[in-house]
């Protein structure tokens, strides 16, 4: 099996060379945007393509409003900040996660809580979330506070893990009947829509109409169903600006405020250097801008290309009795990073061996952020299903096949 899975990905990459796990492409107009910036001076945060970057982010995402930053951890920062998180406070996110999720949360001086996944969508799962409320929350004037350590339960932040979008609708029902806001964690998660009911068509929309239209007509994208979204564009990701981040969001204050908080609370003013409160200097340059809008032209193709290999994938895995990760049912995901699941954590150690050994670029799941040092004190619940993602999942070479 190992040796057949090498055989498919050198195939599919057509090289006898290294394969790294996601490696971004240039193919369309970056260097003609990047050298238009330069010719123009205006290299930094201010500048034509940063206010173009978001607008067609906001349009690709029908979210109202796209607020650009310098990466996706000060994107989550200010959208932490924004959803009321202050310190003192809890945020519930999830344990599979990259690290930044809950650094973000750190750095508003909140500690992270972390209820488990479901195994279907490697996102917070809604029965997990309902649990842990209904054991440890409690209203209170102000809000819900965890009974056990006292503190106010400020905003949940689940995470679309690979690009799979987790069960938002879900997470929305029971954090709604809590009161809670919810910021996404869609960093990874670009090109990812939520499809799976009818409840994003407007009510005019007859039911003969609903069941001719094509599935993707009424969807959400990942990022815009909270009260805020993040999106990174790190080298890594989907499409990539070298650095930057986006919040997203509907509501037109948070977005005023998102766009002052990430340019040092500067007040408008011909000449005069005013701030109304701590700010941050977190604003894209317009040289990132310009990488990201030619990135983003090219983004409905990647999208295309990275499920075409996932099909790839999956073909293969059935033939070979492997198991691979697919969507979850009513999502369209962008299938960003492939990954398998071994049987056991032998398994899967001696399958991150052989391929890395081989020149096939391989990686397990991020260790539990629950285990990691800075927050192995923080409340959790069983982590059943993470724990077990953790031991069999690894993720294997997905960069936009050419
Ligand atoms: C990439 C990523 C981020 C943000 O990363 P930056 O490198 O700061 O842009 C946040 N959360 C997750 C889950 C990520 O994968």
């Amino acid at each position: 099996m190992f040796d057949g899975f090498i055989r498919l990905v050198r195939e599919i990459y057509q090289t006898e060379q290294f394969i790294p796990l996601h490696e971004p492409r240039f193919a369309g107009n970056e260097k003609q945007y990047l050298l238009d910036v330069i010719d123009s001076t205006f290299v930094s945060s201010v500048g034509p393509y940063v206010g173009e970057f978001e607008t067609k982010i906001a349009e690709y995402t029908g979210a109202k409003h796209a607020i650009a930053t310098v990466n996706g951890t000060a994107a989550l920062h200010v959208a932490l900040l924004l959803a009321g998180v202050e310190p003192g406070e809890e945020v519930i996110t999830q344990a599979v996660t990259f690290v930044a999720t809950c650094n973000a949360i750190h750095y508003c001086g909140a500690e992270p809580v972390f209820v488990d996944v479901d195994a279907a969508t490697l996102g917070l799962s809604p029965a997990a979330l309902t649990n842990f409320l209904d054991c440890h929350g409690e209203r209170r004037d102000g809000g819900i506070y965890n009974k056990t350590s006292g503190k106010r339960i400020a905003a949940c932040l689940p995470m679309h893990s690979f690009g799979h979008p987790c069960d938002m609708l879900g997470l929305l029902q029971v954090c709604e009947g809590y009161g809670i806001p919810v910021v996404e964690d869609a960093a990874e998660a670009l090109g990812s829509r939520i499809v799976g009911s009818n409840s994003f068509a407007p009510s005019a929309v007859s039911a003969n109409e609903l069941a001719s239209t094509p599935a993707t007509k009424y969807a959400k994208h990942c990022g815009a169903l909270g009260k805020l979204g993040v999106l990174s564009f790190n080298g890594n990701k989907i499409i990539t600006t070298g650095g930057g981040g986006m919040i997203l969001t509907d509501d037109d204050e948070l977005a005023r405020h998102a766009k002052h908080l990430t340019t040092t609370a500067k007040l408008p003013h011909a000449w005069r250097f005013a701030h109304d409160q701590i700010g941050y200097n977190y604003r894209m340059p317009n040289l990132n801008a310009a990488l990201g809008l030619a990135q983003l032209e090219q983004l409905p193709a990647f999208v295309e290309r990275k499920r075409a290999l996932a099909q790839r994938y999956l073909d293969w895995a059935q033939t070979n009795g492997a198991q691979i990760v697919v969507e979850p049912t009513g999502a369209r995901s962008n299938y960003w990073l492939n990954a398998l699941l071994l049987d056991d954590v032998r398994q899967r150690n001696a399958f991150l061996e052989y391929s890395n050994a081989q020149g096939v670029m391989t990686r397990p799941l991020w260790e539990l952020m629950a285990d990691l040092p800075m927050y192995k004190h923080c409340q959790r619940d069983s982590l059943t299903q993470s724990r077990r993602l953790a031991e069999r999942l690894v993720n294997v070479p997905s960069s936009v096949v050419l």
